[in-house]
This record gives structure tokens, C-alpha cells and sequence, in this order.
């Protein structure tokens, strides 16, 4: 899949759209959820045009792919949830979940998150 330059995280790294942002670096802008699950619901997505992990983790540099995943640290400590921990997830591609077409880990914390996901009963 190529990189729509035209996705709603595009366009908020661009300013065209707002968001509430809670921090920024040369290689990563985090902000809040706009339709967050649990108390703390932060997205964290790299500045450079990929599409999901797959994706950033086969163009990016080492140097963009440390520093985006220190970021991602970074945010979790400075949102008060590394103490009693919190989850990180990427959906990649559209039957993983997958909605914005830019790669971004969403962090979830602020309360208890219970088992991962639901066991389908198998036949
Ligand atoms: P995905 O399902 O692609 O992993 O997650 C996309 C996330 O982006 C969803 O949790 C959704 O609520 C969030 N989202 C979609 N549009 C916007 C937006 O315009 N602003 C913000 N802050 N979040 C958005």
C-alpha cells in the first residue's frame, strides 16, 4: 500500500488538523486519542510517511526507529502510567483493526486492562 499523503495523522503533523498534542521531537509527535478507550489513550506516530510497522520498520533508519520507540517511553513516563504500566498496540493493516493508514502505537493505561484479547471458541 503506498502513503496517502491526505490521512488524518498527515495532516496533524501538518497542523491542518488539531489535536492535543503532549509532545514532540525530530522523530516523533504524540497526542491524544480523540476517541480514547481508557483514561490514558495517547497515539504516538513517527514524522516520516509510513504506513504501518511493517512498513516503518523495513525503510526507516535505525537512527528514526530508536528514537521513535524512546519516544513512545518517554510519553508513557510522562503520562504517569509506566508505575502501574500500560499497553502498547499497533494495529497493521485493515483486519488487525488498522483505521489511519500512518504507523502509530497507541498507549493505554489510567486502569486496569484486563486480559488481551477475547478467545474465539474455537469449532
Ligand atoms: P487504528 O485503528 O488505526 O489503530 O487507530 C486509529 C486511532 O485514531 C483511533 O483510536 C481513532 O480514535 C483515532 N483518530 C482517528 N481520527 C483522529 C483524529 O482526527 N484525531 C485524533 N486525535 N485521533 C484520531
Amino acid at each position: 500500500m503506498s502513503y496517502d499523503t491526505d490521512n488524518v495523522f498527515a495532516k496533524i503533523l501538518r497542523n491542518e488538523l488539531p489535536s492535543k498534542r503532549v509532545y514532540e521531537d525530530e522523530h516523533a509527535l504524540a497526542f491524544h486519542d480523540i476517541n480514547p478507550a481508557t483514561p490514558v489513550h495517547i497515539l504516538v506516530i513517527p514524522k516520516g510517511e509510513y504506513v504501518d510497522y511493517d512498513h516503518f520498520l523495513e525503510n526507516a533508519s535505525a537512527e528514526e526507529i530508536v528514537g521513535f520507540f524512546k519516544a513512545v517511553r518517554h510519553v508513557a513516563r510522562e503520562m504517569g502510567v509506566n508505575e502501574d504500566g500500560y499497553r502498547l498496540v499497533t494495529n497493521k493493516g485493515e483486519r488487525a483493526g488498522q483505521i489511519v493508514f500512518h504507523f502509530h502505537v497507541h498507549i493505554f493505561g489510567g486502569r486496569p486492562l484486563g486480559g488481551m484479547i477475547k478467545r474465539v471458541k474455537e469449532e
